[in-house]
């Protein structure tokens, strides 16, 4: 076999970083200890939700070039004033299937496969966007872990491939109706680490020249018994915001036009649950809710919530014989990488150009922090 890198992008949805240990995640555990990981975990940008951490990891790219700012989506709001549907530029898995190299998807979410335009992708599961009937769904009609089990090792025991990303959507799934640290959201995330453990044990016989970075999109934390937030509904807010739309424990604002911005930040921000805001462009504000608050929405999660500062934390692993293993090892040990770090890193390793991309390369990193 020759000795061209191979690269694997395995991510969890929604996982629980604190299960990242010994006990819960064996598999990824011993990777992590043999090649390296972040301590404290990687980092999302904001709202920290599926969709923007996907196609922040996949093209290293934030938000503004992305164009996927949320996770909900409604006519008018999505597309429109607050983002798109699907993601303006493309991806790294495009990038390198345009270089030539052979790249498939296997994804446990069928719609992030369309908001990430893989679901026109020829080597992606499911394939074109729909899952086969008969497929196992859980209980928000995603497939299950088991279900893509078998078409993740077969994609895994294809030597010719140079790119191969999974993505397990279950934990997400368990830790909204459940709760992140349920006895059933952890025995999804064991059983998930198995489904890694097998992977791991395809990639072997060339696992000189294999790389594996191992992701999640966002942390999750409890639900509080709080009332959702609303922030039109309050006497002080009154006639601030003229259309918003929550994603989780996160909300985007528009403001109502000609307003006195530094007025309605200051009112908005002192709504009872609301613990910070960013300010992404003229007249549109991101609200954070405190810990275990959410925003009103038509459906919310029962047991678990993400969006907002406090599930930013996601797990960062590097494992395999590649050389650069090591190098991106002692980077993502000395500082949390953030999600648009990995793609320009990974595109470098293929030999990929990735130029519009705002993450850093993390190979780069480590040659600064062994120089400095
Ligand atoms: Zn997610």
């Amino acid at each position: 076999m020759s000795d061209k890198t191979r690269i694997v992008l395995l991510a969890f949805d929604g996982f629980p970083f604190y299960a990242f240990g010994r006990i819960n995640t064996p598999n990824l555990w011993r990777l992590g200890q043999e090649g390296g990981y972040s301590p404290d975990g990687g980092r999302s940008g904001l709202p920290s939700t599926t969709y923007p951490g996907f196609t922040t990891l996949l093209t290293g790219m934030s938000q503004s070039k992305t164009g996927v700012r949320t996770t909900a989506q409604r006519p008018g709001a999505v597309p429109g004033w607050a983002g798109w549907d699907r993601c303006l530029v493309p991806t790294l898995l495009h990038a390198a299937r345009d270089a030539g190299l052979q790249t498939a998807a296997v994804m446990g979410d069928q719609m992030l496969q369309r908001v990430l335009r893989l679901d026109d992708f020829e080597r992606a599961w499911p394939p074109a966007g729909a899952v086969p009937p008969g497929t196992e769904l859980d209980a928000h009609g995603y497939p299950t872990n088991a279900a893509i089990r078998p078409f993740v090792l077969e994609a895994a025991a294809d030597r010719d491939l140079d790119l191969l990303f999974v993505h397990l959507n279950e934990t997400d799934t368990l830790g909204h109706d459940l709760g992140p640290s349920a006895l059933a959201t952890m025995e999804c995330v064991r059983a998930a680490d198995a489904i890694a453990g097998e992977l791991f044990d395809q990639l072997t016989p060339d696992w000189d020249r294999t790389l594996i970075a191992v992701v999640s999109d966002h942390d999750m934390v409890r639900r509080l018994p709080f009332p959702a937030i609303d922030p039109t509904t309050s006497f002080e807010c009154a006639g601030l915001v003229d259309d918003w739309i929550a994603d989780g424990c996160a909300a985007w604002v528009r403001l109502t036009s000609g307003l006195d911005a530094h007025m309605a930040i200051n009112r908005l921000s002192a709504l009872d649950g609301i613990e910070s805001w960013r300010w992404r462009e003229p007249g549109i504000l991101l609200l954070l809710a405190a810990h275990g608050r959410t925003f009103a929405a038509p459906w919310i999660p029962v047991s678990g919530l993400h969006g907002s500062v406090a599930t930013t934390r996601t797990l960062a692993i590097v494992g395999g014989g590649h050389p650069a293993v090591g190098r991106i090892a002692t980077a993502i040990a000395e500082r949390s990488p953030r999600l648009q770090d990995w793609s320009p890193t990974l595109a470098t390793l293929l030999d990929v150009e990735l130029p519009a991309a705002d993450g850093l390369n993390l190979l780069e990193q480590a040659e600064l922090e062994s120089a400095g």
